[in-house]
């Protein structure tokens, strides 16, 4: 179990604050741990935040891993010392960029399952672009189109995305264990965090997402690539909306 409050879960309102206090309960020449975070530490393909701390002056927080369990956030500068409460402030454009993307690509992984049966493999996001595998030796144009389309009528629809915590046991009996790679998640792990948006897809996440898809943005499949057999690359972005 963490020993540091993760702020920003669940969603989807909590996934919106931007500031915080803290108290630091480790510190080391370049890194401090605190007892409860709104920094997402990198993970699930969703990149770390960055953003500051301030005590006295303000030091930058330049990445945030998991470590045992808990945020460890690498500072730029003087860390504050054990004991010192301090105010965090995240970056928050950077944060919606990549709530957007991660957002988006639940809503791919969704439509590329239902309607080709192509399984996700992987994922990255990045504030610009970002990419999904899937286990297929290649979508045809006219399936591209479709998953494109498909996509932003998700996003048109500006459907409201939920967050909530559930037992394993009574999330795998009504989710489709291919699409959501359920069977990856570590056994011991009995309660998830499930995202769902409404309709579309149901999948336990620990990222961090967008209330509505409607602030996603319109797509774009950019291009796709080969990664060898059964394994193809969709590289989207996204605009502004
Ligand atoms: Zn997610």
């Amino acid at each position: 179990m963490s020993q540091t409050e993760l702020l920003y879960l669940p969603e989807p309102d909590k996934a919106y604050e931007k500031e915080f206090t803290a108290r630091v309960i480790e510190a080391s020449k370049n890194h401090v741990t605190l007892d409860r975070t709104l920094f997402y530490p990198t993970g699930g393909g969703q990149p770390h935040d960055v953003g500051t701390l301030e005590t006295d002056e303000t030091i930058r927080i330049t990445s945030v891993r998991n470590q045992k369990g808990a945020p460890r956030h690498e500072v730029d500068g003087t860390p504050p010392s054990q004991g010192a409460t301090v105010t965090g402030r995240i970056d928050w454009d950077r944060r919606h960029a990549l709530m957007r993307m991660h957002t988006a690509q639940h809503i791919l992984s969704a439509i590329a399952y239902e309607t080709f049966g192509a399984t996700t493999k992987g994922n990255q996001i990045h504030t610009d672009y970002s990419r999904v595998d899937f286990d297929v030796d290649t979508f045809t144009e006219e399936q591209l189109e479709t998953l494109q389309a498909e996509a932003n009528t998700v996003i048109d629809d500006d459907i409201h995305i939920e967050g909530y915590e559930e037992d394993r046991d009574k999330l795998k009996e009504r989710i489709d264990v291919e699409r959501t790679l359920l069977h990856l998640i570590p056994d011991h792990i009995k309660r998830l965090r499930v995202v769902e948006i409404p309709d579309v897809d149901i999948c336990p996440c620990a990222g961090t997402h967008v209330k509505r898809t409607g602030e996603i943005g319109e797509l774009t499949i950019q291009r796709t690539r080969s990664k060898g057999k059964g394994r193809t690359r969709i590289v989207y972005d996204l605009q502004t909306p």
